[in-house]
């Protein structure tokens, strides 16, 4: 079956559209963009046109290349004291002249939508609550919620633990007392650990997952996206011989995809003063 995280996503964001009409919600979303990045680009006008969708006000700030780190740092310590902004977003890559963790760190808590900042990381990592948890983890979660999948005591498999995806999910899954394995390219034997596994999160980057690693009940969330050989969107899950040997699956795109806007959306339309 599939997991139709294009459907899901929907109706999140009609949700909290409707949240965000009915509680007179004054949120503003800056999104910082530097360089020319053509990638990075088509997700920030995805994440402009999502936000107008939602009724949250959004500026998009561009920034040449040339941008130095101190300038970038100057502009967010401005967003950050201006009340009128409530999320602040800075799209990744940077430039390589600019240090990312730097970069991150100086956005306040309480703005950061994406749930990078050391402090949201920390909580989430402690058991605490962050002011926002990274937008594809949540996302990944608020899809396997709407198919109520059971997490409790599930058997979990992320494989990559990169601090946007792998890291925050595989700290959620065990939030919810799954028991979770983390597997990266060190990792011995990947193919033993997701045949046992209940729930497989693949974020890798490349084909990882194939047929006869998975079991019959198993629930396969694919975050990866890539272009493969045939120029095509791809996933890390070889779908199509896959999917028909498991319970559940993602498909790419129309999967995670979707779930990181609504989710990063719905982020947004959290305000803290
Ligand atoms: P990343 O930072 O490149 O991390 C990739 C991870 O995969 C690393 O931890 C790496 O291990 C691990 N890895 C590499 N080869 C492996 C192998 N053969 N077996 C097991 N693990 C292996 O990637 P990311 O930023 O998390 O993104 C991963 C994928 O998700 C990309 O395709 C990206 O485009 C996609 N993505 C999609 C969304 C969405 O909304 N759909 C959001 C974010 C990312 P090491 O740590 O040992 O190097």
């Amino acid at each position: 079956m599939i997991l139709d995280g294009k459907a899901v996503s929907q109706k999140i964001l009609e949700q909290v559209r409707k949240r965000v009409e009915a509680e007179n919600i004054k949120a503003h979303l800056v999104v910082i963009l530097v360089g020319e990045d053509s990638a990075s680009k088509i997700y920030v006008k995805n994440k402009k046109i999502a936000a107008e969708k939602v009724g949250i006000k959004s500026t998009v700030i561009e920034l040449p290349d040339s941008t130095t780190e101190s300038e970038l740092l100057d502009k967010i310590d401005k967003l950050n004291k201006d009340q009128d902004v409530t999320g602040i977003l800075v799209q990744l890559p940077l430039p390589e002249h600019i240090d990312k963790n730097k970069i991150v760190q100086a956005i306040s808590p309480k703005k950061d939508v994406d749930g990078f900042t050391p402090e949201n990381v920390g909580k989430l990592a402690i058991g605490l609550e962050p002011y926002f948890y990274p937008a594809t983890p949540q996302g990944i979660i608020m899809l396997l919620d709407e198919y109520k999948i059971p997490l409790e005591g599930a058997d979990a498999v992320v494989i990559g633990r990169s601090n946007i995806v792998g890291r925050p999910i595989a700290q959620m899954l065990l939030r919810r007392n799954a028991t979770v394995t983390i597997a990266h390219s060190y990792t011995k034997d990947l193919e033993s650990k997701i045949k046992t596994a209940d729930i497989v999160v693949s974020a890798v980057g490349k084909k990882v997952v194939r047929c006869k690693m998975v079991n019959r009940n198993s629930v396969i969330v694919d975050v990866g996206i890539f272009r493969g050989s045939n120029g095509k969107l791809t996933g890390d899950v070889d779908f199509d011989l896959v999917s028909p040997s498991v319970k559940y699956i993602t498909p790419v795109p129309g999967g995670v995809g979707p779930m990181t806007i609504a989710s990063l959306m719905y982020n947004a339309s959290k305000v803290y003063h």
